[in-house]
């Protein structure tokens, strides 16, 4: 039965509502996620592709048709439509769906693992974990509609090296769902991979340039760690912002890796895929010591954390944020002995479509 006019509208209040107290508690970041509803056996309205959450008004939710994706909008809804239309085709029970990249889920994600068995409220749970395939994929889709029919009982699926979809009836059982996922996987880190590590920025030594000069958030900075900041200036013109994230994750990769393949998608597109941490503190040559690198947005200093680079202050907090879960869950892998790595060409496609989009939708921005 058709909704009337009045019920699309609530409903797509409702989405934004939902995706505000998603952003609130964490569970979703930056435009990162997304949230969908259904309306009829054939549609879905869901969240569109790259505007941020606090920005969300209700004629930018788009109907989409579960069949064939179709959608009649000016806005184009979410590149990950696919995933959300394979979850409505395979439960005819379920009204609400989220995807996000919470911290604790996707890392546990990167183990390789075909499902993580852990524990909830004192009760034991299997998390199936869908196999990786690239972001916007129809391979994706097609990867989450087999796990969702395979474990027909659960409301929660982890997609390999990117995130959670959670499902249910309505918007709660959808949340609480996301939430048990992070609880649960946060347990299975701690029990399982000897990895209780706290998500967050730990910051260290800032900078931003103002009019062409460097200007410090602490006005003690050491020189040495001024020294870092110039060689990135002035290496990076396109560089306004630095971040210096010293949280427990990064502080143990600084120290302990020498490189950095990316295990999510967000980190591949975001930071890049050549990331190096160098061994000592004066390099090969002696003088340029520090990977500052055109298209990598992470410097790593020996054990002195990474100093996160962007051209405005949203970018390198976005930049701190996803190396902090990147570093998680490398340390979770280490501890772990194995994990399943995006290859090379992975990286390179995801890195390539996000500069691309990216910067496409940043020019929009701009021109409004
Ligand atoms: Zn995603």
């Amino acid at each position: 039965m058709a909704l009337t006019k009045e019920e699309l509208q609530s409903a797509k209040q409702h989405i934004i509502e939902v995706s505000r107290e998603l952003y609130d508690i964490g569970l979703l970041v930056r435009t990162w996620g997304n949230v969908s509803c259904r309306i009829d056996e054939d549609h879905f309205l869901i969240t569109p592709t790259g505007i941020r959450y606090q920005d969300l008004t209700p004629e930018m939710i788009v109907a989409v048709d579960i069949n064939d994706l179709s959608y009649e909008s000016s806005f184009a809804p979410s590149s990950e439509k696919a995933v959300h239309a394979a979850c409505y085709k395979v439960r005819k029970d379920v009204k609400f769906i989220i995807h996000t990249h919470q911290v604790y889920a996707s890392c546990a994600g990167t183990l390789g693992l075909k499902k993580i068995v852990t524990y909830f409220d004192d009760a034991d749970i299997i998390i199936p974990v869908a196999p990786y395939a690239l972001p916007g994929s129809a391979k994706l889709a097609t990867n989450i509609y087999n796990t969702v029919k395979k474990y027909s009982d659960t409301n929660g699926i982890i997609m390999s090296n990117h995130g959670a979809i959670c499902f249910g009836k309505n918007s709660r059982e959808a949340m609480y769902e996301a939430e048990k996922l992070e609880v649960a996987c946060n347990n299975f880190l701690i029990d399982v991979c000897k990895t209780d590590m706290h998500h967050g920025v730990e910051v260290g030594f800032n900078s931003h340039k103002e009019e062409g000069v460097i200007v410090y958030d602490i006005s003690d900075t050491p020189e040495r760690v001024k020294m870092i900041h110039e060689e990135i200036y002035r290496r990076r013109p396109d560089v306004k912002y630095i971040i210096h994230n010293k949280s427990e994750a990064v502080m143990t990769v600084s120290r302990r890796a020498s490189h950095m393949r990316p295990l999510f998608d967000d980190f591949a597109q975001l930071i890049g895929y050549n990331v190096k941490i160098p061994s000592n503190e004066y390099g090969k040559d002696g003088q340029n010591f520090h990977n500052i690198k055109r298209n990598v947005n992470a410097v790593f200093v020996l054990n002195d954390g990474a100093y996160c680079v962007g051209s405005n202050e949203d970018d390198a907090l976005a930049v701190a944020d996803v190396l902090d879960k990147g570093c998680i869950a490398y340390n979770a892998v280490m501890r772990h002995g194995e994990g399943h790595y995006l290859s090379l060409l992975e990286c390179y496609r995801n890195n390539r479509y996000y500069r691309k989009t990216y910067s496409k939708l940043a020019e929009l921005a701009e021109k409004e």
